[in-house]
């Protein structure tokens, strides 16, 4: 029988205590629904006894109705001078109603005497009745040891009995966290391997359902920071040694550098170690889950991270991509598609025919006069442009090439004010003059800079002919001026803006020895490329019109 391994996601608590990561409550509600589609076990929602802003994430998420996932809340053990009928933390995690309570408490001598000022006894007792309090009444407790790697390391025995406080309370799972996220794999595996033999835990309480009878009956779990980079390997290693939950966040989100990153754990878990993690079919989901969770935190996803970044399977060098061609085995370590990633060839002047087709191929392009397209590309690059980046511009470029684009616009002209008087803000203004059909319409608009404007005004300009042009936004724009110019005049500058629909993201570039001009092309692309994609048709009125 294949283990099954729990994955508990704490990306809605332990993650947005990561710097720059804030979710409002209907975001949290959003990305708990998403992490039911991709199969998680248990979503940590909040700590309702820290801030509003929690108590209203859990009343809502009575209705979010999740097909598979339970929702847990997180506190403290209670304090120490109150009993846990009248402790507010205690309190606050029964009101949220939640099928699922953890709490956390000292495994750390040095906290116990330095932090809570309390003899080791008094922690103890406070683990014990706050583990069995919660668990006569919530259906799920979840017991999270806090710094228990370093209070293992400076006093063992203890660190143990503060876990055999927790289990004499009859928790569901204890949780080995590494708080500080410096321990190594191998101390970890070692620990863990410890607590397994002491409490003699079997992987048979890996029944989510299984009724804890006595202290040794709960299951282990795995808490890992990323402080050492070692997070998700720390993780592998409390699995290898007996755990069966691990705890974590989408995209490693959390306090400093992070949790153990479960785009990465899961798949490891899953794809290279046999175990069953997700449901049937829920793997594919990754990727979108990594994209949608940074798409709402307004945290730009890395590409190079690991399974489910865009260029985790992404091939440069021309002798890579001929033998991707022939068995992508030869480059890649598993099937993109396996985590709804997909593979993709960069065109550069490094490589030539082989990527291009390649590329051709990936974009389901017909390249009839390949060389025209090969001639065409070297005479950009060599302009400067670049296309790894921008990929919408080079679908749109071989679709030109072919004499099978249909422009969905014409430029009349542009025009652009910076105006900066006095102490206040430089404010720009932008005119764009386009034709659509026999339509010309002329728009103006204000922007915080000249490239903003010009966007305002394009989109508006052009959203009563496209209504779908209104959910698009730029997500990121980079200028650089490049070396490359033969003629060494006037330099140029590559302007490269990301664009996105909030579905998907789409590159386009513009080169110009002006800044505007250069981002002006970029930005056109990003409209077409969106029209294109959508299959975008020329509005009826239009049609009329222009058959009169
Ligand atoms: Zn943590």
């Amino acid at each position: 029988m294949t283990r099954r391994i729990e994955i508990y996601d704490t990306t809605l608590r332990d993650g947005t205590q990561g710097e720059r990561i804030n979710f409002s409550a209907e975001d949290k509600c959003q990305i708990a629904r998403q992490l039911d589609a991709l199969g998680v076990d248990f979503i940590e929602g909040g700590w309702p006894g820290s801030n509003p802003r929690d108590m209203d994430f859990f009343e809502k998420a009575r209705a979010l109705k999740l097909e598979h996932a339970r929702i847990s809340a997180f506190g403290a053990t209670r304090r120490r001078d109150s009993s846990c009928a009248t402790d507010k933390s205690i309190q606050a995690l029964l009101r949220a109603e939640t099928p699922v309570v953890t709490i956390f408490g000292k495994s750390w001598l040095l906290h116990v005497t330095d932090a809570l000022r309390i003899s080791p006894e008094e922690n103890l007792e406070i683990i014990a009745d706050s583990v069995r309090y919660l668990a006569e009444r919530v259906p799920y407790v979840v017991y999270d040891a806090e710094h228990f790697f370093d209070g293992y390391r400076d006093d063992p025995e203890y660190a143990l009995a503060t876990l055999r406080a927790a289990a004499a309370g009859n928790p569901q799972r204890i949780v080995l966290c590494d708080t500080n996220g410096g321990s190594l794999p191998a101390d970890v595996r070692d620990v863990t391997a410890r607590v397994v033999q002491e409490f003699g835990i079997t992987i048979a309480n890996n029944d989510p359902e299984s009724i804890p009878a006595p202290a040794s009956s709960f299951g282990l779990g795995i808490h890992c920071h990323n402080d050492g980079e070692l997070a998700v390997a720390n993780s592998l290693a409390a699995v290898a040694a007996g755990a069966i939950q691990v705890q974590g966040t989408i995209n490693g989100y959390g306090e400093r550098c992070g949790n153990a990153n479960l785009c990465s754990v899961i798949p490891n878990l899953q794809l290279k170690l046999g175990y069953e993690v997700l449901g049937e079919g829920r793997l594919p989901h990754l990727r979108s889950t990594a994209h949608y969770v940074s798409e709402l935190a307004n945290m730009a996803l890395d590409s190079r991270t690991a399974f489910v970044g865009d260029s985790a399977f992404a091939h440069k060098g021309g002798v890579h991509v001929s033998a991707v061609a022939r068995n992508p085995r030869t480059y890649e370590h598993i099937d993109p598609e396996q985590v709804g990633n997909r593979r993709r060839v960069l065109v550069s002047d490094l490589a030539g025919r082989a990527n291009l087709l390649a590329k051709a191929t990936e974009l389901n392009l017909q390249l009839e006069d390949e060389q025209a397209v090969l001639d065409e590309l070297k005479r950009l690059e060599n302009d400067g442009y670049e296309f790894e980046a921008a990929e919408a511009s080079l679908e749109l470029l071989i679709h030109k090439l072919r004499g099978v684009h249909q422009p969905y616009f014409e430029l009349l002209g542009f025009r652009v004010i910076d105006e900066h008087r006095g102490a206040l803000m430089p404010m720009s203004e932008a005119t764009v003059k386009v034709k659509v059909g026999d339509f010309v319409e002329h728009t103006a608009a204000t922007g915080t800079g000249p490239v903003n404007a010009l966007d305002h005004a394009l989109r508006r300009a052009l959203e009563k002919f496209y209504p779908s042009l209104a959910d698009v936004r730029l997500v990121d724009y980079k200028v650089r001026v490049t070396s490359s110019s033969l003629t060494g005049t006037a330099s140029r500058v590559r302007v490269l803006i990301t664009s996105t629909d909030g579905q998907n993201q789409w590159g386009t570039v513009g080169v110009s020895p002006n800044i505007v001009e250069a981002s002006w092309r970029a930005l056109v692309d990003a409209v077409e490329f969106k029209l294109v994609r959508d299959g975008a048709q020329f509005p009826a009125r239009i049609k009329t019109s222009s058959t009169k």
